[in-house]
């Protein structure tokens, strides 16, 4: 799952896998759990998380690996919000790869900017995320420019994207997804 931070990748994540009966993950939430655990990885991802900037590849990708490693047995998976650079879609390719399963799609959700500044702050007071203020907002919007839109453009040329329109209700784009996802 692909978009810029607000699109609802979330939302949507949560829902494609209950239809395909499939585990997924989200880097995010991979994060805050080991922020919640205190754990050395967790230290090092919150000066990242806190200023709206990518945690450095390399522990991303392990971590992220080792999720895909304990799951992949499941008969597929979804990932949400990784990857994010081109290192990290080519570690994944090449770990998929060696695993005989390689990405089915990329689903990626397009939203307009200013609304989802808007939807962000609103969840900046519903959940109270230290990384939910203007300022973190925008520096995620333009990390989200230079080093994971290009993915785009990569997933684009192998084939697997899968554009969706993030406007709308829930629903509505649920249906679209749906749509997206079984036109092979
Ligand atoms: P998210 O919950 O997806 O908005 O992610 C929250 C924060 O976690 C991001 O702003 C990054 O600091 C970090 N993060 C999540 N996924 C990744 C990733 N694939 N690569 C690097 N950092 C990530």
């Amino acid at each position: 799952m692909l978009g810029p931070p607000g699109a609802g990748k979330g939302t949507q994540a949560a829902r494609i896998a209950e239809n395909l009966s499939v585990p997924k993950v989200a880097s995010g939430d991979l994060f805050r759990d080991h922020q919640a655990r205190d754990t050395e990885l967790g230290r090092l991802a919150r000066t990242y998380m806190e200023r709206g900037d990518l945690v450095p590849d390399d522990v991303t990708i392990r971590m992220v690996m080792e999720w895909v490693e304990a799951h992949e047995r499941e008969g597929g998976f979804l990932l949400d919000g990784f990857p994010r650079t081109l290192a990290q879609a080519e570690s994944l390719d090449a770990m998929l790869k060696n695993l005989g399963t390689p990405l089915e799609r990329c689903v990626a959700i397009t939203v307009d900017t200013d609304a989802v500044v808007q939807r962000l702050l609103k969840r900046a007071e519903l959940e109270g995320r230290a990384d939910d203020n203007e300022e973190t907002i925008r520096e995620r919007m333009q990390v989200y420019d230079n080093q994971t839109s290009p993915l785009l453009e990569y997933y684009g040329n192998g084939g697997i994207l899968a554009t969706v329109d993030g406007m709308g209700g829930v629903e509505e784009i649920s249906e679209r997804v749906k749509t997206a996802l079984s036109g092979s």
